[in-house]
């Protein structure tokens, strides 16, 4: 699903390209920024990170403004410095709902026939014998099968969308699952040019290391969560970290490493698991 928006980005000829979510979440701004449909979550969390030390790798955040009675979060279009960009959305680590999303789907348990269908019609193999003799599923087990069909549960993220330059797009990475499979995809992106492959590790490298010391990153479970890749055929090649819609604070005195895995309860999201993996695997793609 890429939404090829009906705006045109601010002093730029190709329309703005918007790899995941609903059409309809985003508005042009004025001046290469953004309007995103408001979300509180997102809002505080885009309020610290312009006092974090992850400032450079989030849109700039110019707080929340109103159009047709619909209130939105203006931040920066990241394609603003672009021409045809290519882009990439990768969701960032090993499960993508939140604990409190877990618990509440536990809540007044029922078996949901939708759900059943839905994983019968990707895998006719994933149900277990009483979940064929019901019909039906317990919503957080499909929610947990979900990511194991993704490299979300194998490798901590997932490829969402890719968008290239000369306007192929795939959105369709939904089994996208293994090293070798993720490999040709990144490969594919950036079109075999390995310069824009060592920009972007560079710039992986930079950001982990940015992640590692962060206030904010320590004190915040991070969930459904993407690095934007962006490049375009002047070699420019950058990354940031988007949408925190799904990026909450923990309770004091928690904190997470982003490395160690998931137990429920330790509210552990996997990112920097993800990041090295990313990172690893986009290495072994460099000629040594
Ligand atoms: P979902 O939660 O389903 O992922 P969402 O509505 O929260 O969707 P985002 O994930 O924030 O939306 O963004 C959707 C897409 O819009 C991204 O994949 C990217 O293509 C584009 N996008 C989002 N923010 C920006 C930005 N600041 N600059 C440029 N493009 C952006
Ligand atoms: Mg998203
Ligand atoms: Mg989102």
């Amino acid at each position: 699903m890429v939404h090829w928006s009906p705006f045109v980005s601010f002093n730029k000829r190709y329309p703005w390209v918007q790899l995941a979510g609903h059409a309809g979440n985003f508005q042009a701004g004025e001046y290469g920024r953004l309007l995103k449909r408001y979300c509180e979550c997102e809002q505080l969390c885009l309020l610290k990170l312009m006092g974090d030390i992850l400032r450079p790798y989030v849109p700039g955040y110019y707080g929340v403004v109103q159009r047709d009675e619909q209130d939105y979060n203006l931040m920066d279009d990241l394609l603003a410095d672009f021409d045809s960009p290519s882009i990439m959305d990768c969701k960032m680590g090993s499960r993508t709902y939140l604990e409190e999303e877990l618990l509440k789907a536990r809540e007044r348990p029922r078996l949901r026939r939708d759900m059943y269908e839905k994983m019968v019609a990707v895998d006719p193999g994933a149900p277990t014998d009483q979940e064929r003799a019901q019909q039906g599923i317990l919503k957080p087990r499909y929610m947990q099968w979900r990511e194991t069909l993704s490299s979300t549960a194998t490798l901590g993220f997932r490829i969402e969308g890719i968008k290239r330059a000369d306007g192929t797009c795939n959105t369709n990475f939904k089994k996208t699952k293994h090293r070798e499979q993720v490999m040709q995809a990144l490969g594919d992106f950036v079109d075999g040019n390995i310069q824009i492959l060592k920009v972007y590790l560079q710039r992986l490298e930079e950001l982990r290391s940015v992640l590692e010391k962060s206030q904010f990153f320590r004190t915040h479970e991070v969930v459904g969560s993407s690095l934007l890749f962006v490049h375009d055929a002047s070699g420019q090649a950058r990354v940031w970290m988007i949408d925190f819609g799904k990026t909450v604070p923990l309770p004091a005195p928690l904190t997470l490493d982003h490395r160690t895995p998931w137990i429920e309860g330790n509210c552990e999201d996997g990112y920097l698991w993800g990041l090295d993996n990313l990172i690893d695997i986009l290495s072994t793609m460099l000629p040594p």
